[in-house]
């Protein structure tokens, strides 16, 4: 994605990893082949690839820059966390600090830190292994969650069964430390952040996910957080993934954000659209389809 400008704020992303990922039909449970038939022009082989049947998707976080703050949204998954379960995340090494080095910032130099909610593959970079200890990879950052969000998985750790940890283990290594560094702001769903960036709940994936619009000088965008995962969500929003606690709730949630975006200006900068991100919904039949922003 090349740098995205919102009117006073410039966006970047910057990638921890890309390519296929799940088999759709895994990701989305209710996926049916005939959906690529109907769409193939504009879906293969871009974020799809038919020889394996696997979603191409992106892991990045999302730098906004304002004329005061330097603002990261989306921490993807991090380095060497313990996670088993996922084989492809499990310990992982990757360049994503070099990559933020290229953009010219320091970890110092992060002003905040927004997490969309808190899943294993947006909070990761919250913090970095020294010493053997988890610390905020973002000494000087404030870190913003939505209240309900946090309670909720505060919530669920104390009442989790199962042998494996919840949500990968993230809470304990990813939250908890920045909550304890005293850098975590709770805040409400429906928060307005400055002049030009507010957030809006967009419950169903987690209960307490928001998204996050950026106005600046009549130029909007939307960070939209996991409300989509793939395209073909756009061409058939009905879908919701398998990672979605609430499918019903995430599809309605879905279906009202890709209305309101339809057919308008507002830029859509999705957290696992692969290259180039950032788009624009259009009507497509009764249906929808993903534009690049260069092809307005
Ligand atoms: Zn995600």
């Amino acid at each position: 994605m090349i740098s995205q400008m919102i009117g006073e704020v410039r966006v970047d992303r910057i990638v921890e990893t890309q390519g296929p990922f799940a088999e759709a039909s895994f990701l989305l449970p209710d996926f049916t082949p005939e959906l690529i038939a109907q769409h193939r022009d504009w879906l293969v082989p871009r974020y799809y690839d038919d020889a394996q049947d696997r979603v191409i998707m992106s892991f990045h976080s999302l730098l906004l820059r304002t004329p005061r703050y330097n603002i990261l949204v989306d921490t993807c998954v991090g380095n060497d966390k313990h996670r088993p379960a996922r084989p492809g995340w499990h310990l992982q090494q990757s360049d994503w600090l070099s990559r933020l080095a290229v953009l010219q910032l320091a970890p110092e130099q992060i002003d905040y830190v927004f997490c969309t909610h808190l899943h294993a593959d947006h909070v990761g970079w919250n913090t970095r292994l020294v010493d053997g200890r988890w610390v905020p990879t973002f000494p000087n950052a404030r870190y913003l969650f939505a209240r309900t969000e946090y309670e909720y998985w505060q919530q669920a750790i104390v009442s989790h069964r199962g042998e494996a940890p919840l949500n990968h283990g993230c809470f304990a290594d990813s939250v908890l430390p920045v909550v304890e560094a005293g850098q975590v702001e709770l805040i409400d769903n429906d928060y307005q952040f400055d002049e030009s960036i507010r957030f809006s709940p967009a419950p169903g994936h987690t209960p307490g996910m928001v998204v996050v619009h950026v106005d600046s000088r009549g130029q909007r965008a939307l960070l939209t957080g996991d409300v989509m995962h793939t395209p073909i969500q756009l061409a058939c929003p009905v879908l919701s993934s398998r990672f979605c606690l609430d499918p019903q709730r995430s599809r309605q949630t879905r279906r009202a954000l890709i209305e309101q975006c339809a057919d308008s200006d507002v830029l859509l900068l999705p957290a696992h659209f692969p290259d180039p991100t950032a788009g624009y919904i259009r009507r497509r039949g009764d249906a929808f389809c993903y534009r690049d922003a260069a092809h307005l």
